[in-house]
């Protein structure tokens, strides 16, 4: 399964129907929560989700409205005995807080957390770990404080084709061996199977217009942007590091997003459809007007003949 949760959706202060940031992205066996705000372990109560799956944390940065539920989700993970380790990836120059947050409070410390702190320069390489979902990078945004977005790529691959391999004659073990080595007897993978391109997500806040946000979001099949603000307020997004909600629907036209999910809105605009109003001049693809609770699958994988050609694959 392949799907996001949104637990919060709130920038700065949590509304009457918004919490703090929360997101966890289910993808295969990869279960990552992206930005636990306050109030993210009864955010995860309430859309039916458990800490034992977690394998990952990724922090973009160190405001409380993206970190302050990072102990309520450790110590819930120590309370339940999570058995397995459990990344925590966050901005390297923010050791200090991620110390604070680890130890917060006194409590009995099961939890096998394993901190991986996130660092990459403006205009150099990302930062890169492995996952079983694919490739995890980091890039540096442009924000008040050390800020990194996120991007998962899972490998391109192949998609064999039933009516070709029986027309080879082909069945059983030997589809496996043919995927293995690429040839079996006068046979070529490419003769029996054609590309599948690998499925790719993208995590952007909170930060203001830069290369690198487009560089993450680059032919991403969803995309989750901040979208803190609307057009009236472009000049004071700009001065403090946030989007506007054209902002980040340029960023996923021009970038070739598939599903749009904009969110972290804030509390001065009481009507959230005024989003998707300024959204969709820019945007023609799935916008998603992010509300607490709800879910969002990844799209279904494209056929192959695909034209996206990313620049950004790593
Ligand atoms: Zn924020
Ligand atoms: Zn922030």
């Amino acid at each position: 399964m392949r799907e996001l949760t949104i637990l919060g959706t709130a920038s700065q202060v949590p509304t009457r129907y918004r919490n703090h940031n929360g997101y966890l992205l289910r993808w295969d066996g990869e279960a990552i929560l992206f930005d636990p705000g306050e109030g993210t372990q009864r955010q995860m109560l309430m859309a039916g989700l458990a800490v034992s799956p977690l394998t990952r944390i990724c922090i973009t940065h160190f405001h409380g409205d993206h970190s302050l539920g990072l102990p309520g989700v450790i110590q819930r993970i120590s309370l339940d005995k999570v058995a397995h380790p459990v990344v925590v990836n966050f901005p390297a120059g923010g050791r200090e807080y991620y110390d604070r947050l680890r130890y917060a409070t006194s409590f009995w410390d099961n939890a096998d957390l394993r901190p991986e702190p996130v660092s990459a320069r403006f205009g150099g390489r990302p930062w890169e770990a492995e996952t079983s979902a694919g490739r995890l990078t980091a890039l540096p945004l442009w924000h008040s404080l050390e800020t990194y977005g996120y991007r998962l790529v899972e490998p391109d691959g192949r998609r064999m084709l039933p009516d070709r391999l029986a027309a080879h004659g082909i069945a059983g073990p030997a589809v496996g061996e043919l995927q293995r080595t690429g040839r079996l007897g006068a046979v070529t993978l490419a003769d029996v199977s054609v590309p599948r391109p690998g499925q790719r997500f993208a995590f952007v806040m909170d930060s203001g217009l830069c290369d690198n946000v487009f560089a993450l979001a680059e032919g991403v099949d969803l995309l989750v942007i901040e979208s803190t603000f609307l057009a009236e307020d472009a000049d004071m997004a700009a001065m403090v590091g946030h989007l506007t909600a054209g902002q980040a629907a340029a960023v996923a036209r021009e970038s070739r997003v598939r599903t749009l999910v904009l969110t972290h809105f804030s509390q001065r605009y009481p009507d959230a459809s005024r989003f998707l109003t300024e959204a969709r001049e820019q945007f023609d693809g799935e916008i998603v007007i992010a509300e607490d609770l709800m879910r969002v699958p990844v799209p279904a994988r494209i056929a192959s003949g695909d034209d996206r050609a990313p620049a950004y694959r790593q």
